[in-house]
């Protein structure tokens, strides 16, 4: 009777549907499933945060509409702590905007850039919210596959003339979610010269610079000389914080576009609730030890999978970042045959590589989101499948 609209009914269809029944059915069996599939930290939030944020829960001055902006104070932090992390300056007051995690500012940004008939160039596989932000805005999505080949950076040389003179935004995220793929500063430089040239603007997803290793450290792309001509980036709590249930991050950037995002947000929500913001800003301005052991709990899990899966004949090359493992299926297994069989055999949850685009065909994708342990029983299960 209700129809949905359009934009609804053009969603794309949800490439996990018949996995989460199939776990459904291992688990009504009383299988003690191993999830590997959702990328939500087991660790629990920091204690310094949680109570910072149980502080300025009691407090009245924080029971009213935030702005959508955001609070002075958390984007003052913000600016402390980039320029601590990344040795980039910025105005609190106009480069700036706290967000409702880095999802809801993801989805927002093409309401305020992208008119019925833009393109936005989006890479794939990726997360999928580039894309349907685009949707929701009524613009096109050109995709921009990752493969082994290109390094899993997008070609931007391959992009047709025709496509690129209707092009607003371009996505890109680094380090990636799904490959774990990196890049250097130099390649931002490229990216911010190709986006000056073509009138284009960088949309930089950056929720995993603080889970790195292995002596690799990522950079912000406004580490780029010129970078805030053309460049907004999106940080998020949620993965260096252990805080996802939060729902706190931020944008930084060119002004004019914190600008159009921020007005986006006046018109749709009230911003963050200002108890979560002081949270966050003892999250920034408070000791980084945390994140430090956050790297170092993920790092051994790295370790232990893929000694592990190297062991047992899988193809997976070491992520110098996220807490995710870009693993090739067998051969003779499509992703999603793999995947099935993996659940269904050793009560095992990894998420099929197509998933998130097609060129994600081949691979699956393992979250090192729970315990040592449950990793070393998950091997052991994998060690007995016959593939
Ligand atoms: C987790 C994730 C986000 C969103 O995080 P929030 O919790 O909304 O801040 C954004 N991009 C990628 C690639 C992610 O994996």
């Amino acid at each position: 009777m209700f129809d949905f609209s359009e934009r609804l009914k053009k969603l794309p269809p949800y490439l996990f549907v018949e996995l989460d029944r199939l776990k459904a059915e291992v688990q009504a069996k009383g299988v003690d499933v191993i999830d590997l599939g959702v990328g939500d930290p087991d660790l629990p939030t920091p204690e310094h945060i949680v109570e910072a944020g149980k502080r300025a829960l009691e407090k009245p001055e924080n029971h009213h509409y935030p702005s959508s902006v955001g609070m002075i104070a958390f984007r003052e932090a913000v600016v402390s702590w980039f320029k601590a992390r990344f040795g980039v300056e910025l105005d609190p007051a106009s480069e700036v905007v706290t967000l409702i995690g880095s999802k809801e500012g993801i989805a927002h940004f093409p309401l305020a850039f992208v008119n019925p008939g833009d393109v936005v160039l989006v890479p794939t596989p990726a997360y999928p919210v580039y894309h349907i932000g685009t949707l929701f805005a009524g613009g096109e999505t050109y995709y921009l596959p990752l493969t082994a080949e290109n390094d899993f950076k997008p070609d931007l040389k391959s992009i047709p003339e025709d496509v690129l003179s209707r092009a607003r935004i371009l996505w890109i995220n680094y380090p990636n979610n799904p490959t774990t793929a990196v890049v250097t500063k130099e390649w931002f430089s490229e990216v911010v010269a190709f986006a000056k040239e073509h009138n284009l603007i960088v949309a930089h997803d950056a929720a995993y610079t603080e889970l790195y290793f292995d002596g690799y450290v990522p950079p912000s792309i406004l580490e780029v000389p010129g970078a805030k001509e053309v460049a907004i980036e999106f940080h998020s709590l949620s993965k260096t914080y252990c805080m996802t249930g939060w729902r706190i991050g931020f944008a930084v950037g060119n002004p004019e576009l914190v600008k159009g995002l921020t007005t986006v947000k006046n018109n749709v929500d009230s911003g963050c609730f200002q108890a979560i913001q002081e949270a966050g800003i003892a999250a920034l301005t408070g000791s980084q030890d945390c994140v430090a052991e956050h790297r170092r709990i993920f790092d051994e899990r790295r370790q232990v999978m893929l000694e592990g899966l190297k062991k047992l004949g899988f193809e997976v090359h070491p992520p110098k970042a996220t807490f995710y493992l870009w693993v090739k299926v067998p051969e003779g297994y499509t992703s999603a045959d793999f995947c099935a069989k993996v659940l269904k055999e050793a009560g095992i949850v990894v998420t099929p590589g197509n998933g998130f685009g097609d060129p994600g065909e081949g691979y699956f994708r393992i979250a090192l989101t729970v315990g040592k342990e449950r990793l070393e029983e998950a091997l052991s299960r994998l060690a007995s499948l016959s593939l």
